[in-house]
Formats: structure tokens, C-alpha cells, sequence
């Protein structure tokens, strides 16, 4: 193709050309269209120059704004702090150091030294909580107290637990001793710390039922004279004698009987009842019960029992500790299997060989309404207690006393439940024992 062919069309540029055409027409323009003149680009410097002078302005207003000192009050004294400053930068700005407090358990013992709140903080009369001290900033004119951080207690958690009976001794000392109240087991809420794992006690919703002993020297309530005379460290080869001799007076006594002593004697088990007297336990083997672990207490009390029982002594859970020895443990240590232990009040001695007319006074001298006298019928030679047994049975039949068995003593005394005197009361069925002494 060439420019002739054009020429020889009509002047007329066609359509899909034209703004090629004026493209190239204009194309010489370009640079100077895009270039602004010099005036413009001075005023846009200057507008952005007067933007950054405001900017810095302002800036540097709300700097010196944020910056500016207002004053307050410091523990009573007059400072000048930053406004905006935080509490955390009024301390170090005025060389205030409280002591920090400590972390403490839920029974109130010290777990960590120093990890407690900081500080504590009154502004205007009121102490800021955790919230309030993070969210606060000088505006002035406070009057602003800081003082020793506060104790932080473990966190923790509530649970409903069992309390176990505890056991309540007798606050006196008399002859018989017996269980006047079994247990029941309470239900109480606990407090218990996550870190320590400390219980505090809180509401009580089941009220625990300890166990309560009562100890007192019976006397019969009306006034009549009886004295209980009772053997121990039997059966033995004497106690028949000693039988005869009551019945030839008209009198009851009641034997504390040795488990190991009964084997081939369950004859003199069954004659000791069949004369009208009474048969309690003085344990299986004269173990001291204080001295011994609760499984072998526990046997050495219910071995015995079973002993009498099946020598046709009857049903007793009345028990003479060996030596008299027994304490708030060893009744714990029980798990509750007798009801009362009896020990005496007047004692014969017999056991140091001391003489007939030693034996008859220690048995008789100062005796009174509900006296228990203790003499031996095993466990030695007993020729001595033989020679003096009438004799303190004569004494004392002549100042008007009658000799019954600790049973019918015990239930001449309302004081004691009539199931303790009659010698084989047992924990009701609904009742649990102690699992410690009370303190
Ligand atoms: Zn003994």
C-alpha cells in the first residue's frame, strides 16, 4: 500500500482511525501536559510544609499535654508527678517501696514469701482494687495513700465430706466407766486449698455425734448399804472355795475372769453363775491395754467374751483391765467391742502376801454404799484370801452392808443405763465408733 492509495479516498479520516489520528496529533504535546508549572509545585511544597509545622504542633501540644506535671498528694506530703502517671510510677518516682504481701494457705500459713498483692492503695479515702490500680493515672489533686501490699490467699474449693465420731472422755474418774453415748457421722463442708491442701471447716449440714464416756463412783439411789466384792485372775483351783464360803454368808460377788484361764474350768465358769454371782471379763491373756496395738486389743477384749460366753458365763461386755490400766486410745482402739470397765475402790493388797488382818482392813476400812473392793481368786498362792474372805464378809454384814454383784449394784444407780448394768450393752446398730480421741 501506498500514500497514493489514500489519496485517492475521500479527505474523510474513517472512524476506527480518527483517535489514532488525533494521538499522533497530540503526541508532540505530552511532556509539557503532565510537567505542572513551576507555581504549582511551590504551593503543594508549601501546603505540605504548613501540614507537618501544624502536625508538630499539635503533637508536640499533646506531648507536653500528657507530659506536664500535676500535683498530688503522697502519703501526706506534696509531689509533683507526671499527669498520666501510673501509681506503679508515683512509688518509684518518690522512692516508695511497700512491703509486698504474702500468699497464704486457707488455714492462714505463709506458701510464699512476698507473693501477695504489691502494694495496697487509697486515692480520696478509697482503697483501689486490682482493677482500680491497673486503671489509674495522675490527673491531680489526688490525695493518694500507698501502704504494704495485702496477703493473697490460695485459690480453692468447697467440698461435703464425712466427720468421723470423736471420743469424749469422762471428765472424772469413778470405779465404772461406760460409753453413755455411741457416734454418728456428720456431714460438713470443707474448704480446701489448691496449693496446700489445708481443710478449714465450714457449714456443718449432718451435726457429727461423738462418743461420749461418763465415769462416777455408783451409789445405790436409796441410800441402801451394799458393797460389790469382786475377784480377778480367775478361774482357779480356789475359786470354788471362794463360792462356797459366799454361800455359806449369803453373799454375791462378781469374778473378772482370764480368757486363757477358762480352758478345762468351764465348770467353775458355770458354778460362779449358778451360785448367783456374775461373771465379767479381765481379758484373754492380762495384756496391759495401754501398751498394746489396736488388732491385739481388739482379740485380747473379744476373745475373752467369746470365752465366757461359750463356757456358759453369759453374754458380758464388761471388762477389769489388766492393772487397772486403760486410757481415751485404748478406747478408741476398742472400735467400742465392750461397754464398761470397771476397776475398784478399795484394795485388798492381796497379791503382796501381806497378811490375813492387812487383807481384812484394806477391805473393810472406810468402806461405803457402793464400795468395790478388789481381791484376787488366780494368779497365786491364795491361802491367805481364803483365811480372810469370812471375815470381811462377817465385818462388813455386821455394819448393816449386803454383798451383791456389780450388776445389781450398778443398777441401783440411775445414773448408769440399765443395758451398762446389766453388763452386755452393745453399740445400737444405727451408731459408729470413734476414729480419735476428742482433743
Ligand atoms: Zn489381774
Amino acid at each position: 500500500m501506498s500514500e497514493n492509495y489514500y489519496s485517492r479516498e475521500p479527505r474523510v479520516t474513517p472512524p476506527h482511525l480518527r483517535a489514532q489520528t488525533a494521538t499522533r496529533r497530540q503526541q508532540p504535546n505530552r511532556r509539557q501536559t503532565r510537567r505542572p508549572p513551576r507555581r504549582s509545585r511551590e504551593n503543594r511544597l508549601a501546603a505540605v510544609i504548613a501540614l507537618l509545622v501544624v502536625a508538630a504542633i499539635v503533637g508536640g501540644g499533646v506531648w507536653m499535654w500528657l507530659n506536664r506535671t500535676v500535683h498530688v498528694s503522697v502519703n501526706g506530703t506534696g509531689a509533683d508527678v507526671s499527669a498520666s502517671a501510673t501509681l506503679e510510677q508515683i512509688m518509684e518516682a518518690e522512692g516508695i517501696s511497700p512491703k509486698p504481701g504474702n500468699l497464704v494457705s486457707v488455714g492462714g500459713n505463709v506458701l510464699e514469701e512476698g507473693g501477695g498483692t504489691a502494694f495496697t492503695a487509697t486515692v480520696d479515702g478509697q482503697e483501689l482494687d486490682e482493677a482500680g490500680i491497673a486503671a489509674f493515672r495522675a490527673a491531680g489533686n489526688e490525695n493518694i495513700t500507698f501502704g504494704d501490699g495485702a496477703d493473697v490467699t490460695e485459690a480453692s474449693h468447697e467440698e461435703e465430706r464425712e466427720v468421723q465420731p470423736q471420743l469424749e472422755p469422762a471428765e472424772s474418774v469413778g470405779a465404772i466407766t461406760f460409753v453413755s453415748q455411741y457416734g454418728k457421722v456428720g456431714r460438713q463442708k470443707f474448704v480446701v486449698g489448691d496449693v496446700s491442701g489445708e481443710t478449714v471447716a465450714g457449714e456443718v449440714i449432718e451435726p457429727v455425734q461423738n462418743v461420749k464416756l461418763e465415769s462416777i463412783n455408783p451409789r445405790p439411789d436409796d441410800g441402801r448399804k451394799v458393797v460389790a466384792i469382786t475377784f480377778d485372775d480367775g478361774p482357779s483351783g480356789y475359786t470354788q472355795r471362794y463360792l462356797d464360803i459366799l454361800s455359806e454368808h449369803g453373799a454375791r460377788a462378781t469374778f473378772f475372769c482370764l480368757g486363757s484361764q477358762i480352758p478345762g474350768r468351764e465348770d467353775l465358769v458355770q458354778a460362779i453363775k449358778a451360785q448367783g454371782s456374775q461373771v465379767c471379763s479381765h481379758t484373754q491373756n492380762h495384756e496391759q491395754l495401754t501398751a498394746i496395738d489396736a488388732d491385739t486389743l481388739r482379740s485380747e477384749i473379744g476373745d475373752a467374751f467369746a470365752a465366757i460366753s461359750a463356757a456358759g458365763g453369759g453374754d458380758t461386755t464388761t471388762l477389769r483391765p489388766p492393772y487397772g490400766s486403760l486410757d481415751a486410745q485404748a478406747w478408741v482402739n476398742s472400735g467400742g467391742n465392750f461397754s464398761a470397765s470397771v476397776i475398784w475402790n478399795l484394795d485388798s493388797l492381796d497379791w503382796e502376801l501381806p497378811g490375813v488382818d492387812a487383807i481384812v482392813s484394806n477391805c473393810t476400812n472406810g468402806a461405803w454404799s457402793g464400795a468395790i473392793i478388789l481381791m484376787h481368786d488366780g494368779g497365786g498362792n491364795r491361802d491367805q484370801d481364803l483365811e480372810a474372805l469370812p471375815k470381811i464378809l462377817e465385818t462388813l454384814q455386821g455394819q448393816g452392808y449386803e454383798f451383791v454383784t456389780l450388776s445389781e449394784l450398778f443398777s441401783m444407780d440411775s445414773r448408769i443405763p440399765a443395758d451398762v448394768a446389766a453388763g452386755n450393752a452393745r453399740m445400737p446398730e444405727d451408731c459408729v465408733w470413734a476414729t480419735s480421741v476428742a482433743e
